[in-house]
């Protein structure tokens, strides 16, 4: 998956994540300095949407400051009305150049969706819309490109029926090494 439009965005999140690799992150002291002239408004300039992984967030990630970054997060990235209807806010009233979906490796939904039994009732719905997009005897690698690219395909879809032409990109967090890696 290629960066065709946004691709300033993607290459902020990118600096912002060579920095956390660095150990050379910033985000907290700009925050904190940052603060009055956010009180009038946020400018985001990408929306993401990650897992609620605590190993997974994309403020730390991507070293955003407050205002940077507009975040969706659920368990497998699972879109549901409310994390759409946050999606349309993002896409249409903040106008972000960018939806970056963003899958990780040893991400514990995916593999509750290949061993669903005992699952409570919401669990479950989220698993059985994950196993949808997923090939019969794919890898753990393979089911979390496919159920980003199959929420990747959401967020368009969501997109183009506000009218808006955001482009939309899927990545990967690398669990073990803290990188970031589009699709
Ligand atoms: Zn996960």
């Amino acid at each position: 998956m290629a960066v065709t439009g946004g691709e300033a965005s993607w290459s902020r999140l990118m600096e912002g994540n060579g920095r956390f690799l660095s150990g050379a992150a910033r985000a907290s002291r700009e925050s904190l300095s940052n603060i009055p002239t956010l009180l009038k408004a946020q400018a985001p300039h990408a929306a993401v949407i990650a897992c609620s992984d605590s190993r997974v967030s994309p403020e730390i990630i991507f070293d955003a400051a407050l205002g940077e970054i507009f975040t969706i997060r659920t368990a497998g990235q699972v879109l549901d009305r409310a994390a759409l209807g946050s999606l349309e806010y993002a896409v249409a009233h903040l106008k972000v150049e960018l939806v970056v979906v963003l899958g990780h490796t040893n991400c514990g939904m995916l593999a509750a969706t290949r061993a669903p039994r005992g699952l409570e009732t919401n669990l479950k719905w989220m698993a059985d819309g994950i196993a949808k997009c997923l090939e019969a005897d794919g890898s753990a690698a393979e089911d979390a490109a496919a159920n980003v690219g199959h929420i990747a395909g959401q967020c368009k879809t969501l997109a183009q029926s506000l009218g808006f032409s955001t482009p939309v990109v899927g990545a990967i967090y690398e669990l073990s090494s803290g990188a970031v890696g589009l699709l």
